[in-house]
């Protein structure tokens, strides 16, 4: 890997299964600048009777991995007694995984249990887009002197059939970053995706928007995994990977020139939001005056001309038809709030 693509790098089995599958899965990974080996012992599996991870045995096989190939290693908990083996086994770093950071008592069990450990802890996202209880988890976590912590984002779950198994929500993690800049943040991609194929764009992604790193699930045989087999890579697919990323480096004359384009874009966006200062000005009026008519405030027939206009009008000039009506919407449904009265304030916070 070039140093100059991320500054950690986690590889290995989603679970592991035998000794000689995270063995080979290592051999495969050799000569990659590995700053953990990862596998699942304990698996958090959605229904019961599948393969639920193999148990404290394969600690001593993650072990095997650290004394043959020198990569530090790393697991999965979920119970303090998930941590005191990992502990017992003097396990380079654990992860939280997203079913158990979604619950407070949980991630309160794992600190109190890591305190005085010095074991380094990666904290994924809740398994729901709720940036607070990431940012708490994290928070118990420090309560408890961790004194090395990362973050990992692994997408959300979703109901509806979508290309990604989990939505990343890309807002969520950019909220993360500002919110928590002093942590890193590394993304999943094969929890993200969930097939092998959206693991490249999405480590790209990762590249573009300035992650610290990735955390990518590799097998020695992708196909007869025990448990994420449609999105394990084997190891020189992700040597491949490797080398066809593109680079992002911060380059202060590219900075300067694009100060040039950022200046324009802040003009416009000023000049938007006093474009739309106006226009609900003018929705304040327009609710006066229908009040004083005694004139209903929806007048669907008007609604459902102004939204096919103006969508056709964005797509014409080249605006992409969702983000056209979704933006229509939101005008008028803030136009509406602001005739009925509902002018935002404290109070509507709840
Ligand atoms: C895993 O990393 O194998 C795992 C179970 O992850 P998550 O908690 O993101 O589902
Ligand atoms: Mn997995």
């Amino acid at each position: 890997m070039r140093s100059d693509l991320f500054t950690s790098l986690i590889s290995g089995p989603c679970s592991a299964e035998t000794l000689s599958q995270v063995l080979k899965t290592a051999e495969g990974l050799k000569g990659l600048p590995l700053s953990y080996f990862r596998a699942g012992i304990w698996k958090p599996r959605t229904q019961p009777g599948a393969f639920e991870g193999i148990g404290d045995e394969g600690l001593s096989w993650l072990v095997s991995v650290r004394e043959q190939f020198g990569f530090p290693i790393c697991t999965e908990v979920a119970t303090a007694e998930h941590v005191k083996a990992a502990a017992a086994h003097q396990l380079d770093m654990v992860w939280i995984g997203a079913r158990s950071t979604v619950n407070p008592f949980t991630v309160q069990e794992i600190a109190e249990a890591l305190q005085g450990t010095g074991i380094p802890v990666m904290v994924k996202n809740p398994v729901n887009p709720d940036l607070k209880l990431w940012l708490g988890a994290i928070e118990r976590l420090e309560r408890h002197q961790v004194k090395v912590i990362g973050a990992i984002h692994r997408g959300f779950s979703v109901y509806q059939k979508t290309k990604y198994r989990n939505n990343p929500h890309w807002q969520i993690a950019i909220d993360f970053k500002q919110a928590r800049p002093d942590i890193p943040l590394i993304m999943d991609p094969s929890h993200i995706g969930g097939r092998a194929a959206l693991i490249a764009p999405l480590a790209q992604q990762a590249l573009d928007l300035h992650y610290d790193g990735l955390m990518v699930e590799t097998h020695c045989t992708p196909a007869a995994a025990l448990t994420d087999a449609k999105q394990q890579i084997s190891p020189s697919e992700l040597q491949e990977l490797l080398n066809i990323l593109e680079p992002r480096t911060p380059n202060d004359r590219i900075l300067h020139d694009l100060s040039e384009l950022r200046d324009k874009m802040s003009l416009i966006d000023a000049s938007l939001i006093e474009l739309l200062q106006e226009r609900m000005e003018l929705s304040l009026q327009i609710g006066a005056f229908k009040r004083s008519h005694n004139t209903h405030i929806l007048q669907v027939q008007r609604w459902e001309e102004t939204l096919k206009a103006n969508v056709e009008k964005g797509i014409n000039t080249g605006l992409s038809p969702e983000f056209a009506e979704q933006f229509i919407k939101m005008l008028h449904e803030e136009s509406i709030r602001i005739q009925l009265g509902l002018l935002t304030n404290k109070s509507d916070e709840a």
